[in-house]
């Protein structure tokens, strides 16, 4: 029985209340100093801190430490060793020092660098990065000590995730200070927030088990839809079942030992469907936990004979899944995309607004770029998910305060309703007026954008369930920073009336930007004509997202707010490229495979019974049955001489290794074998059915 009464919250995390526990006062203190305030460790506090860790770690179990870290493959790597230090013969203690806690030095050759790591120099190096505590990861024999680290080249260059992400919320936090100086606030902390909802799919272990494309690509590259799939909505919210429920409540478990604030859990849209959301936390600690909600998934998914799938896509037919990523900046704790209720909190929260409007404007490319991947590509467009276009949604009343800034006149007719508006009169005034009640009812909201106001957050809907959120934030801090800084450069240069200048410069950028605003709907037929005649990018699939990486004004802009050098973005763009290519590769052998070794034969083997029983039927001079078998016959039949000609043509892309031909014949053979599989005796049937997975569990 696991004890939901959160008495364990956070017990296997080195946590401020275990620091002043295990640490001597003074290094308790600065080292939550550190934490609070994102700054490096204090090198003299170090074999301090280290031996304190130890302690704590040892008092719970563990044996080994490691520095956990985000290379570039899209998962977390570790490499543990013992705490054991031989002392004499046949006796050993247990160390560990501040060297081993602070830095780390590890064989980065087999871990993608996209050309920046030579290979002479296959070092790479981890670094603590204090502002995401230790935690302990328990296994059936033990615990390890996890210490989260970024992973850098010899030379400094970023190999992972994380490096990016803590460069680019300095910069957004140094932007944030400056133009919060301009409205004379006092000098606060920044805190950059994220809250990811996680959706994922449950399926038996025993028929993965017999899904060779499940276990090698993480989707079904064949399977006919069932006649009842999402139709009914029946699953959405539903009750959730028993067995689901154990699982749920193991996962929560687990991570509320970890400190990770799960809150919320149901049922999705699609059968065998369902999402995980953890309350918003600081955002660097909340991309890791994301990477610990996926593996927890999967590891107590298995623990229970299920197996977690995170892909965007598993079953053709039935949604796919997403990670959506709650996004907002704190100043000394107050939310500035929240909607002040005096007219100075209001004119900061406007200008916020505006700043990210802009940004999503000028760089929806780059964002896009950050969703880009294999799997996802089965999802962006596919009218379940927000399309590749990148705009924002802000809500009726939102759009006619935009309106009413951009005109100078209050609006009229319902979007202007509750604010007693008469044609011809001024609109609103930027640091006078406050704003009207802005809803935060979820009932009308537009699920069909990718990037929507959510009263007080903005809603990345777009990146994919197996992504690593680092990617998104790291990209929109960026960009809002280089808003949130021309901004203050153009109030320099003015130096009017404060107000009145803002309330200019806002009416100019929303003029400038607003063709990224859309509350219509992002699934219809029309809106991709419409954002084409506005000029806005629309990056179908991977290869198109990534080449934003190469443009020289994103290299400039990413250079100079320090978070990717050219380099960096280089080798991100060819270990994108690559991956890409290799994981369509796989998918395109596995596919062949199974066409000719498992649905070949069976098919082959029905085809000969059929054919041997209509030759012995004639020779009996039967009377009935014929027709029956020699219709069957002949689709089987059909069937089979159109499975070889798509199998060669999968074969002859797959030998010229060409992404776009290997996807086509990928998806004629799919077609062929989907039609087969709706022929062929259930009972012979070799893989196990849509209808098995999605539903029985
Ligand atoms: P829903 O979007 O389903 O209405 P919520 O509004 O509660 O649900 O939020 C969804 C996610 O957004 C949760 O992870 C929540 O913690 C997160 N969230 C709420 N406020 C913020 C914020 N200020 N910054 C970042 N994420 C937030
Ligand atoms: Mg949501």
């Amino acid at each position: 029985m696991i004890d939901t009464s959160l008495k364990n919250y956070g017990e296997d995390v080195f946590s401020e209340r275990e620091m002043r526990q295990h640490l001597p006062k003074d290094v308790a203190a600065k080292l939550i100093a550190t934490m609070r305030e994102s700054r490096r460790l204090d090198a003299s506090i170090a074999d301090a801190v280290a031996h304190g860790m130890k302690e704590w770690a040892l008092s719970r179990g563990a044996t080994h430490f490691t520095h956990w870290f985000q290379p570039m493959t899209g998962g977390t790597a570790e490499k543990h060793d013992a705490f054991l230090e031989p002392a004499g013969i046949a006796q050993a203690v247990q160390k560990f020092s501040g060297k081993n806690l602070i830095g780390g030095e590890t064989d980065a050759s087999s871990f993608p660098s996209g050309g920046l790591r030579s290979t002479f120099e296959a070092r790479g190096y981890t670094a603590w990065d204090p502002t995401s505590p230790a935690f302990i990861k328990r296994h059936e024999n033990g615990a390890t000590l996890c210490i989260p680290t970024a992973f850098c080249s010899y030379t400094g260059a970023a190999l992972d995730m994380k490096t990016p992400l803590l460069r680019s919320i300095q910069a957004i936090s140094r932007a944030t200070e400056r133009l919060m100086d301009k409205f004379g606030k006092r000098r606060s902390h920044v805190t950059v927030t994220l809250g990811a909802e996680q959706e994922y799919f449950l399926i038996d272990r025993s028929f993965y088990l017999r899904r060779p494309d499940l276990l090698q690509t993480g989707r079904t590259v064949f399977g006919a839809p069932p006649a009842k799939h999402q139709q009914l909505d029946d699953h959405y919210f539903g009750a959730i079942r028993p067995r689901i429920l154990k699982f749920m409540t193991e996962v929560e478990d687990r991570l509320w030992r970890l400190g990770i604030p799960a809150k919320t859990r149901h049922n999705e849209v699609a059968p065998a469907q369902f999402e995980l959301a953890p309350m918003f936390e600081d955002q660097n600690l909340a991309v890791d936990h994301n990477m610990l909600v996926m593996e927890t998934l999967r590891q107590t998914a298995e623990a229970n004979g299920l197996v977690c799938l995170l892909h965007e896509k598993p079953f053709e037919g039935v949604n796919g899944s997403g990670k959506h990523c709650n996004w907002s900046i704190a100043y000394g704790g107050r939310n500035l995309l929240s909607p002040g209720d005096n007219p100075r909190d209001n004119a900061i929260f406007l200008t916020f607004l505006s700043a990210v409007v802009r940004a999503i404007d000028l760089h929806a490319d780059m964002l896009r770029f950050s969703t880009a991947g294999a799997g996802n590509d089965h999802r962006l467009g596919a009218n379940e998910a927000p399309p590749a276009i990148i705009s924002i949604f802000l809500g009726d009343e939102l759009s006619a305060v935009m309106r009413e800034i951009e005109t100078g006149v209050k609006g009229r007719g319902p979007k202007a309703k509750g604010r007693g508006a008469n044609a011809g009169e001024q609109g609103m005034r930027i640091g006078v007026d406050t704003l009207p009640p802005l809803p935060r009812d979820t009932t009308d909201r537009n699920r069909t954008s990718p990037f929507a106001f959510t009263g007080n957050k903005f809603e990345f809907r777009a990146p994919g369930s197996s992504q690593n959120c680092a990617a998104s934030q790291t990209v929109l801090n960026t960009i809002v920073a280089e808003s949130l800084d021309a901004i203050c450069d153009k109030l320099e240069k003015r130096g009017g009336d404060f107000n009145e200048e803002l309330q200019l410069l806002l009416q100019r950028l929303i003029k400038k930007h607003k063709r990224v605003l859309f509350s219509g709907d992002g699934y219809g037929d029309e809106w991709p004509k419409e954002a084409a005649a506005r000029g806005l990018p629309n990056l179908r699939d991977t290869p198109a997202a990534i080449e934003p990486l190469n443009d020289p004004a994103n290299r400039e802009l990413f250079a100079r707010y320090g978070v990717l050098t050219d380099g960096e973005m280089a080798s991100r763009h060819e270990i994108a490229a690559d991956d890409y290519a290799s994981r369509i590769l796989i998918e395109g052998k596995v596919a062949l495979e199974i066409a000719r070794s498992m649905v070949r034969p069976v098919v082959a083997e029905e085809f000969s019974r059929l054919a041997t029983a209509i030759g012995r039927a004639k020779r009996d001079g039967l009377k009935v049955g014929l027709r029956g078998l020699g219709a069957l016959s002949q689709k089987l039949g059909a069937g089979l001489d159109d499975l070889h000609v798509k199998c060669e043509r999968l074969d002859k892309a797959l030998s010229k290794e060409d992404g776009a031909a290997i996807r086509a014949a990928m998806d004629t053979l799919r077609s062929t074998v989907d039609r087969l599989e709706l022929l062929v005796d259930d009972g012979k049937w070799p893989l196990p059915k849509y209808r098995q997975m999605l539903f029985v569990y």
